[in-house]
């Protein structure tokens, strides 16, 4: 009799001569089995040897068509301990498809037949992320050409701190040390002044454009960028940057480089958006400098302390700054919905209940990447063979959960970002792989999945979806809007039911209350906070209603601040 928590044999990957790769493991399948055990029980071929290849010649024989939709298949062959000592033959096939509806459909219709014919019950699962990149990339060498450059650098101290690009209001700073200098986001804009040192190297931390607007210019300028593979990929898709751009150099977070001095820059992963990054660096005499990027200590998705951040110095550094998103400061958005996440979760159970289409638009990827995985979060995982619909995706926002996840799920599901943790939680569920999500194509009408749906788009396909989707229609918009883009979505929505979820649920940066939290905490404990994204006049403002005094933090707004 087999033991269910020990029976981990080691796997060996093949490939099948219809060129389908796939592995056999001696252990249990602890997803839904329920039906496949059913199913194995009562086949003729039950408690028979049988093998993978007959399994594939059948498949080949009878479903030909359906073979190229199959990526990969894990056969799980084990005596399956079933609570106190009844066990089971267990003989699946973990068939991991591509987006084809009809594959999927035939492999699980078909379980039966298949069983019986071959003695393995195909279970179907979605795409998979991590067989595909499981090795490094090619292109993640790139970065490899990052340390010989960081490598031949000194540094020295830190020695201060200025926004080059204050006039536009963007954020792009400039850190010089006493031997050289580096750049921290590149801004609307690109711009050194001549007076300035010149950066040995730059980070964009996010896609967001105050950040990454200056790219293209830093790029043809030769300025080497470190970005996280996951912008990299976001920077492509959307035609910031050409794919060939040499001076871009990705990383898979989290990493360190660290130059010729032993000057110590750390990356890591972080929740403003998908693929963001923070930077802490670390020179030989135990300075510390973080620059959080834009950052959110808590929203509706996740609660951080003041800790979280704080705690990534290091005891033994001797002097401490943080460099602090303040952009709520006396700033923060009004808030045009009261509706909250139980209260999202109450009304789109009740149209799921009734069967009716839902649509979730926004302008911004950003926030669809959010509630997606809070989708599946909340009812597409777990007993999700129950739920009758699928997810239809905006093709380009699947790129984007997948320049996420794959780094993620390549770490091991370690060292999440606060928001992936938060909707991950410790399941190890991959919201790539379910079989309910498809991207929507031309051909959705004719050959995808059957409604009902949950579509996910920005707003340019709307009006395309609001054709496509059937009945009594819920649309929810998602996230602040342009004014223009209001106007007209409530001409467009006038006729429909729609729901209007603008914050704030989805804010990517702290409230006041809490950088002042923040700043507070940080003063304590010695560490000097310099806040950005924000005017000096507005910031003591609002940090004064809290009762934070102006002398336990700087701005970084005109002014070109001495770190000593
Ligand atoms: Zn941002
Ligand atoms: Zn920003």
């Amino acid at each position: 009799m087999s033991d269910n928590s020990k029976t981990r044999s080691h796997s060996h990957f093949y490939v099948d001569n219809s060129g389908i790769r796939y592995e056999v493991v001696e252990r249990p399948w602890f997803g839904p089995r329920k039906r496949g055990k059913k199913i194995l029980l009562a086949s003729a071929l039950y408690g028979h040897e049988c093998s993978p290849d007959n399994f594939f010649r059948y498949l080949e024989r009878n479903y030909a068509s359906a073979m190229r939709y199959i990526e990969w298949v894990r056969f799980h062959k084990c005596t399956y301990l079933e609570g106190h000592e009844r066990t089971w033959e267990q003989r699946f096939a973990i068939c991991n498809t591509k987006a084809d509806f009809k594959t999927r459909s035939i492999l699980h219709e078909e379980g039966q037949v298949i069983a019986n014919a071959t003695g393995w019950y195909p279970l179907v699962s979605g795409r998979r992320a991590a067989p595909r990149r499981a090795l490094n990339p090619p292109w993640l060498n790139a970065s490899e050409s990052l340390s010989p450059i960081i490598g031949s650098c000194q540094f020295g101290d830190l020695e201060a701190l200025s926004n080059v690009d204050r006039e536009l209001g963007g954020c792009s700073f400039l850190l010089e040390f006493t031997k050289g200098a580096m750049l921290l986001d590149v801004g609307f804009q690109y711009r050194i002044p001549e007076s300035a040192s010149v950066p040995a190297f730059g980070v964009v931390t996010h896609t967001h454009h105050d950040h990454c607007g200056g790219l293209k210019i830093a790029t043809d300028n030769k300025l080497p960028i470190v970005v996280s593979e996951s912008v990299a990929r976001q920077l492509y898709f959307t035609g910031r940057v050409n794919r060939n751009t040499a001076s871009l150099l990705q990383l898979r977070l989290p990493a360190s480089i660290i130059s010729g001095d032993g000057t110590r820059f750390t990356f890591m992963p972080h929740a403003h958006t998908p693929g963001a990054t923070m930077v802490m660096v670390t020179t030989v005499s135990k300075q510390q400098l973080l620059y959080t990027s834009d950052y959110c200590l808590r929203n509706s998705y996740y609660q951080q302390a003041p800790a979280d951040i704080l705690g990534i110095f290091s005891d033994s550094a001797v002097g401490k700054w943080l460099l602090l998103d303040g952009a709520f400061l006396g700033h923060e958005p009004e808030t045009k919905s009261d509706i909250n996440l139980d209260i999202l979760k109450r009304d789109l159970k009740r149209e799921h209940d009734c069967g009716h289409d839902v649509i979730v638009v926004s302008e911004s990827a950003d926030y669809l990447y959010c509630i997606i995985m809070w989708l599946f979060q909340t009812f597409y995982t777990g007993d999700k063979s129950q739920l009758d619909r699928h997810l239809l995706v905006e093709p380009s926002i699947i790129r984007l959960l997948e320049t996420t996840f794959e780094p993620f799920i390549l770490r091991q599901h370690d060292r999440y970002d606060p928001f992936m943790k938060a909707i991950l939680g410790k399941g190890m569920s991959n919201y790539l792989e379910s079989v309910r999500l498809y991207p929507f194509t031309h051909e959705l009408d004719r050959s995808g999945p059957p409604g009902p749906y949950d579509i996910i788009c920005t707003v340019p396909h709307l009006p395309r979806n609001l054709k496509m989707a059937k009945g009594d229609i819920l649309v929810l918009i998602v996230g602040r809007l342009l004014g223009s883009t209001e106007d007209n979505l409530r001409t467009l929505l006038k006729e429909k039911r729609s729901l209007w979820l603008h914050g704030p649920d989805f804010t990517f940066h702290s409230s006041a209350a809490d950088v002042a939290n923040i700043v507070d905490t940080a003063a304590k404990e010695g560490i000097k906070p310099i806040i950005f994204h924000n005017f000096p006049k507005r910031v003591h403002k609002a940090l004064d209603t809290h009762g934070i005094s102006g002398q336990s933090y700087e701005c970084l707004y005109s002014k070109r601040i001495r770190i000593k």
